[in-house]
């Protein structure tokens, strides 16, 4: 059977990640500079309380700005609740890397079912008493246990995403939707960030959408605030159109499997 298609224009999603009233100040600057570009539609990664020391519900001023952000047509996504991993220490030398050497901040990466419910539903009331829409969820460092996924399955939710793919939800329905990420903790990482995402952004010339994920450690050294500047501002240059994860989601079209 032929698929039809309405053909979609390409896109890019600026999305950025943990966002919490302690990292806005660091986003500040660079946001100033994309609201001059126009009238460009962020998607931002909110952590309830970040680091467990950072509660959005304790923060009037941000709960504010995250208001006006959504009268101008901008996305707001749950992005765990605490963000760091406070399971108990790992015991294999697998989990061990996953949770120490890769990263420390897979808050979702060992939760049960009934854990990762209570949590997802803790970040789903915030979002509900601060009157913010919500219909993603995106898991720290991208990293889902099953527990996690059979509680999303359970909730009012429309996507989730990991590095290279939105899922639909409830069904994990996978949508490619690649994606640029640096690693700017030290000059070398950055060096090494900007070569090759120079070279991903050529092979991605034709995708359909780009995701540039920024994070705030980014936005703190010029050289990798600069790269996010100018590659967004080439990317719209290009005729890319600028979407929240929402917004695109909502343009691609339901493929039902032929089951
Ligand atoms: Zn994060």
């Amino acid at each position: 059977m032929a698929e039809h298609y309405v053909r979609q224009p390409r896109s890019v999603m600026l999305v950025l990640h943990d966002v919490a009233p302690q990292t806005w100040e660091d986003y500040r600057p660079f946001v100033e500079a994309v609201d001059a570009l126009g009238d460009i539609p962020i998607t931002w990664l909110v952590v309830p309380d970040f680091h467990k020391h950072d509660r959005v519900d304790a923060a009037p001023a941000f709960q504010r700005l995250m208001h006006s952000r959504l009268a101008r047509g901008d996305e707001l996504v749950l992005h765990g609740y605490f963000h760091c991993d406070d399971s108990p220490a790992p015991r294999t030398p697998q989990a061990f890397f996953m949770r120490r050497i890769y990263t420390w901040e897979g808050e979702f990466y060992t939760l049960d079912q009934r854990q990762a419910l209570q949590r997802l539903e803790a970040g789903i009331e915030v979002f509900r008493h601060n009157d913010w829409p919500l219909h993603g969820f995106v898991a720290p460092a991208w990293l889902m246990s099953e527990g996690t996924r059979q509680a999303l399955r359970q909730l009012p939710l429309d996507y989730t995403s990991d590095a290279q793919h939105l899922y639909r939800l409830p069904d994990f329905h996978a949508i490619d939707a690649p994606g640029i990420v640096w690693s700017a903790r030290s000059a070398v990482r950055r060096g090494l960030s900007k070569i090759i995402s120079d070279h991903r952004e050529a092979h991605l010339h034709n995708a359909a959408t780009i995701r540039l994920g920024l994070h705030p450690v980014d936005m703190r050294h010029e050289f990798s605030r600069r790269y996010w500047l100018q590659t967004l501002t080439r990317l719209l240059e290009n005729g890319r159109e600028p979407v929240t994860k929402f917004t695109w989601l909502q343009h691609q079209p339901l493929i039902r499997s032929a089951a």
